[in-house]
């Protein structure tokens, strides 16, 4: 049933045009992970590589989002599904506008909808500004749980800052731990994690 739904905005998600990044995509790119998973990870759209792949956060801020992950004893093959707050790539990756924002918002809430996740992390200030504070300041809220429309949602930095300021990487790991714990809590008691 999910998948089948999954499909169809899927399917919209591709031909869609309500905002002028659709002129400048080679692909949208939708979403990728187990859509019945307990956590969402929220970024802010696809780069270059996603663009060329279809796939979010495959390039190096992709590949450190998995390594955080792992670390964490969560994947996207098995219990996580990872989304952008935009669909399609903005040029030469700025950031989105509010405007972009908006438009490419009910596609996110559907999927968010369907998923019902425990847990959403969201990654970096355009991830939290486009879903709960137009004018929040992830350095002001990251670490501390959020409640939004039912959901605990966990603000913290964008792998692409690590990857430009990896003293980030502290924090970071600090606000993955609080995730775990309350995943225990509300998820699996047993869930493993290598290093927490
Ligand atoms: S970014 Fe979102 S709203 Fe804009 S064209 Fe792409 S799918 Fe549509």
């Amino acid at each position: 049933m999910i998948e089948k739904q999954f499909q169809r905005l899927s399917k919209e998600v591709h031909i869609c045009t309500r905002c002028e990044l659709h002129q400048h995509r080679t692909q949208a790119v939708f979403g990728t992970g187990n859509p019945f998973s307990e956590l969402m990870v929220i970024g802010e759209g696809p780069g270059e590589e996603e663009d060329k792949q279809g796939l979010p956060f495959v390039g190096k801020s992709g590949q450190l989002l998995d390594k955080i992950l792992e670390a964490a004893g969560f994947s996207r093959q098995e219990n996580v599904y990872i989304a952008n707050i935009v669909k399609c790539r903005p040029p030469a990756n700025r950031e989105p506008s509010p405007e972009e924002r908006s438009s490419c918002l009910p596609f996110l809430l559907l999927q968010i909808e369907m998923i019902q996740p425990s847990i959403i992390v969201l990654l970096g200030s355009t991830a939290l500004k486009g879903l709960i504070d137009p004018e929040g300041k992830i350095t002001q809220v990251r670490g501390k749980w959020m409640e939004w429309n039912g959901y605990h949602v966990m603000p913290t930095y964008h792998p692409s800052a690590l990857l430009r300021n990896p003293e980030l990487k502290k924090e970071v790991w600090e606000d993955m731990k609080l995730v775990v714990q309350k995943y225990r809590e509300m998820v699996d008691p047993k869930h493993h994690s290598a290093h927490l």
